[in-house]
């Protein structure tokens, strides 16, 4: 390891880079990206193939690159192929992309396990700042000394001031500052929360020295260079201590689209279960333009038993009426 520069200094490189890439890009064209970032953690289900629908759709309607990540930091939750599937399957739909671990390009790796190097890198830096400090708290610890009202858990603080226990490997947290974060959201609109009592330090490394998924997210969206982040609106919650992570790294923050979940009567779909699988719907001798039409009809976007190609879908669309329509589903 001492025959490179600190991973800080590396780090800091890539930053000047990155600015200079995106002044560069300001000059030429208002630069956008996009992305998709599923976990192969078995075969797509209809939520996620919808999701994956609108972020292609959202970043062909803003002229934008679009990225294929993959999400598989958890190593024991991935399934061996699942990453071929999964591209086997978009692919079927109709997507394209312009980078991805099948196809390659300049922000690669595409897959979150190789890019452990940039993790380190981010994670020094934050250390080097002191905005990191070490938490030996069980999880028992934390449910004792966390507010019984409390929806969520949220990390009393604990650890911020006391000596590390020897006894068993810390994990390093993100100290956040009292304040509350606002973000304007593309579907949501205005949304805020404060960081200090909805939200609490987490977690950036754990014990096992495995990234923390709001690490692992911020890095990659930001040295891809994605200006729009089109994801379920299972992450809200999340996105504020994401953008507080950005700003510490210096990062711009992407706008984010959160759109509606798919539920299964009034269950959230899950992979496990294998139903409404697209594998199951390609079995069952569907075609992707009926794919595509009743992922389509379920957001509003058409008319119940429409077919018809990802193609078709964005020339019906652009940018303001895909906004529209998404609000309008959430009754915003
Ligand atoms: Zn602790």
């Amino acid at each position: 390891m001492s025959d490179i520069a600190p991973a800080s200094d590396f780090f800091d490189g890539l930053l000047t880079q990155i600015r200079h890439d995106a002044s560069e890009f300001l000059v030429i064209t208002v630069s956008r990206c996009g992305r998709y970032a599923p976990s192969p953690t078995g075969p797509l289900h209809l939520g996620n193939a919808r999701t994956a629908l609108l972020a292609w759709l959202q970043a062909r309607l803003a002229n934008a690159r679009f990225v294929l990540r993959m999400e598989d930091m958890d190593r024991p939750r991935c399934v061996p192929g699942s990453t071929v599937q999964i591209i086997d399957e978009l692919r079927w739909m109709g997507l394209e992309w312009d980078e991805g671990p099948d196809c390659g390009g300049p922000h690669g790796p595409y897959l979150q396990s190789q890019r452990d190097q940039l993790y380190i890198a981010a994670y020094e830096h934050l250390s080097a700042a002191g905005a990191l400090y070490p938490c030996s708290c069980s999880r028992k610890d934390i449910a004792i000394a966390s507010a019984p009202h409390q929806k969520t858990t949220v990390y009393p603080g604990t650890c911020r001031q006391r000596p590390l226990l020897e006894s068993r490997p810390p994990s390093w947290r993100f100290r956040v500052d009292d304040r509350t974060v606002s973000y304007c959201d593309a579907i949501h609109g205005d949304l805020s929360q404060s960081l200090a009592n909805e939200a609490g330090d987490f977690v950036i490394r754990r014990a096992d020295n495995v990234f923390s998924y709001h690490l692992a997210v911020v890095v990659d969206d930001a040295l891809m260079g994605v200006s729009d982040v089109v994801r379920g609106d299972d992450l809200i919650e999340s996105t504020p201590c994401q953008i507080a992570l950005g700003q510490a790294l210096g990062f711009a923050t992407p706008t984010y689209w959160h759109v509606p979940m798919m539920y299964d009567g009034d269950q959230r779909m899950a992979k496990r279960d294998g139903s409404h699988s697209i594998a199951q719907w390609r079995q069952r001798g569907n075609s992707p333009g009926q794919m595509v039409g009743y992922l389509a009809a379920s957001l509003g976007l058409v008319t119940m038993g429409a077919d018809l190609s990802a193609a078709e879908l964005l020339s019906d669309f652009d940018l303001e009426s895909l906004q529209r329509c998404l609000r309008a589903q959430i009754g915003n």
